[in-house]
């Protein structure tokens, strides 16, 4: 390769990627994204959103999307290389080509890679001291020694709030390059200059060269809050983007094709002493994007560790949540369940490493984690409600950008229904003669499957509909925002249709709207109907829902317009098919409505 992996995401770093879009396209601020027309398809509504903090573009029209590279690679017609160069020259990151103030600064930067490696020695060789006690109880009552803190470099910072500051500055390192080096907290209101950590267990974080970067730290007394805390981002550091333990765990996982993430430094410390030395964990926040992009580079399928608790359980899914826009042929993750109760560290102290090895051996695929977190302890009783699984499966789906692999989930998805259903009503009233397949019409779990088959393109669309006229009534100011998308759209529902062309005709009247005026205003044009109904507390809930993924309304409004077109578009091969299936219920009209509502439409 020619850039290392470091070098481009400090370009991307210090890119503004919004400043870079913003010279071709007029963005406009909403929450913490920007929005503009899209410049790869042609639209006059904003569909098009860029994101600093996720360093990204992104259209919800026709799906064009990626990094400040990308974007100068489809906007400028330059190839990797170029955009890279470009780039670096505007984020004034030099590429190898010394200059001697690249070599000053260089040599600075190294400097206070040596500031911040005489802290992790001092750190160290606090924790063999009579002040380190504390730590060392503290590691004992875990099961490590010496030689565990030697091989971790594990480490004590004292508690009197200035001791490494003390150290550091009769080494002659200016107070700057402590606070450059995250290592010291600059003066404020209440207090002066101050060591980062005090009273705390410490554990090194190193970038992926090994290089120690940044600290964990551990409190030692039962009210230290936060429990664990970590170095500030500094030049080196960012917390999202580095994984502890992951400069040793890279060699050991290219070979052996694997890498386990588990939830904390204490558990990687004992998977590495029981041999998994493939370990890493995030840093004290939950597993990011670009973190899972990370451990990718090592192994197609990482082991994502989990407790075996609820909390474990939720983790799991948001985990498992994230995977699916970024993943691709190939790329994958498991998830392993430790029992109820159990961590990596506390299993392997009570079992030994053969318990963890099983653990990890009986790793769920993702497709059977999404699975069982929508049909885990809950009753399918009805048809109503075999039909919402499939809504919530369906959705799932949409959330993989990947074509090929959203054909697949969808593929085993339906699978996991059909043998769901079929083992429920699987019965000795059953005729001999028909075992495995579909069964016909008269069958419950056939009434069932074509509902959610029918409600998929029937029910489903009004369900897109309704949000869509929800989240206007709840922010107005959409209907005028996206009118040019709104008019796109047809609602199969009458009413909520007529709805769509009010709510057209208000916006193109130009006044401000507001949620009140705009009710009266239904209200008076007799829609008090369809108004009420939008505020039940089944549509209501519907609303909530979707924006527990932490959208605002825009996004929220964009990917249910979005999923509606898609739904829309059923081309007629695919109408007269559900048509067919609709009257003769058979399992042959299934199978062919089936497969067509299976072909995703692409552009
Ligand atoms: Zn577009």
């Amino acid at each position: 390769m020619r850039y290392g992996p470091n070098l481009l995401e400090e370009i991307l770093r210090r890119t503004d990627i919004v400043q870079l879009v913003g010279r071709k396209v007029k963005l406009t601020r909403r929450g913490q994204a920007f929005w503009g027309c899209c410049p790869f398809h042609k639209e006059k509504s904003a569909s098009f959103k860029v994101e600093n903090g996720r360093r990204t573009f992104k259209c919800f029209g026709c799906g064009k999307g990626g990094d400040a590279f990308r974007w100068l690679m489809e906007t400028e017609g330059l190839n990797f290389p170029e955009a890279v160069e470009k780039l670096a020259g505007e984020a004034g990151v030099e590429l190898p080509k010394w200059t001697p103030e690249d070599e000053a600064r260089e040599e600075k930067k190294k400097s206070l890679y040596d500031v911040i490696e005489a802290a992790a020695a001092f750190f160290e060789a606090q924790l063999l001291l009579a002040v380190g006690t504390p730590a060392r109880d503290y590691l004992k009552s875990r099961g490590l020694g010496e030689p565990d803190a030697k091989r971790f470099r594990l480490g004590f910072a004292p508690a009197s709030g200035n001791a490494l500051m003390a150290h550091l500055t009769a080494k002659n390192v200016t107070q700057d390059d402590m606070i450059a080096a995250g290592l010291v907290r600059p003066a404020d209101e209440e207090r002066g200059v101050r060591d980062f950590f005090y009273n705390r267990l410490i554990f090194p974080i190193t970038d992926a060269r090994g290089r120690v970067v940044a600290f964990g730290g551990r409190g030692l007394t039962a009210d230290a809050k936060p429990k664990y805390i970590n170095s500030g981002e500094t030049e080196f550091f960012s917390k999202g983007r580095q994984l502890y333990n992951f400069a040793n765990a890279r060699p050991a996982g290219l070979k052996a094709q694997t890498i386990i993430v588990a939830e904390g430094y204490m558990d990687v410390i004992a998977l590495v002493r029981a041999g998994f030395e493939a370990a890493v964990a995030p840093l004290g926040t939950a597993l990011t994007e670009d973190q899972l992009h990370l451990v990718w580079r090592v192994a197609p399928e990482p082991v994502m560790a989990f407790d075996g608790d609820e909390a474990g359980l939720k983790a799991a899914h948001r985990a498992a949540r994230l995977a699916l826009p970024n993943l691709k042929p190939g790329h994958s993750l498991r998830f392993a369940f430790l029992p109820s109760g159990e961590d990596p560290d506390s299993l392997i102290r009570a079992q030994g490493a053969p318990a963890m090895q099983k653990v990890l051996d009986a790793a769920a695929p993702l497709a059977e984690v999404l699975w069982r977190g929508e049909t885990v302890d809950r009753d399918f009783s009805t048809p109503e409600r075999r039909a919402g699984l499939e809504k919530a499966l369906s959705e799932i789906v949409s959330l993989i950008a990947d074509g090929k692999i959203a054909d697949y989930y969808r593929r085993d998805f339906e699978n996991r229904v059909f043998e769901a259903f079929k083992r429920r009503t699987r019965g000795p009233a059953r005729a001999p003669g028909r075992q495995g397949r579909f069964a016909p019409q008269a069958d419950p779990v056939s009434a069932a499957v074509k509902n959610s088959l029918i409600a998929r393109s029937g029910g489903a669309r009004k369900v897109k509909e309704t949000e869509l006229c929800r989240l206007i009534l709840e922010e107005p100011e959409l209907a005028s925002r996206y009118a040019e998308l709104l008019a796109e759209l047809h609602f199969s529902d009458p009413l909520l249709d007529r709805l769509r062309q009010e709510l057209l005709n208000v916006a193109a009247s130009g006044f401000r709207l507001e949620n009140k005026g705009l009710e009266n205003h239904l209200l008076r044009q007799g829609m008090a109907d369809v108004v009420e109904r939008l505020r039940a507390p089944g549509a209501r809930s519907e609303v909530v829902q979707e924006s527990a993924f932490g959208e605002d309304a825009d996004a929220r409004f964009l990917r249910a317009a979005a999923q509606l077109r898609d739904m829309s578009e059923l081309d007629p091969e695919r109408r007269r098919a559900m048509e067919r299936f609709k009257a003769e219920g058979t399992e042959e009209s299934w199978q062919e409505a089936q497969r067509l509502l299976a072909r995703r439409s692409r552009e």
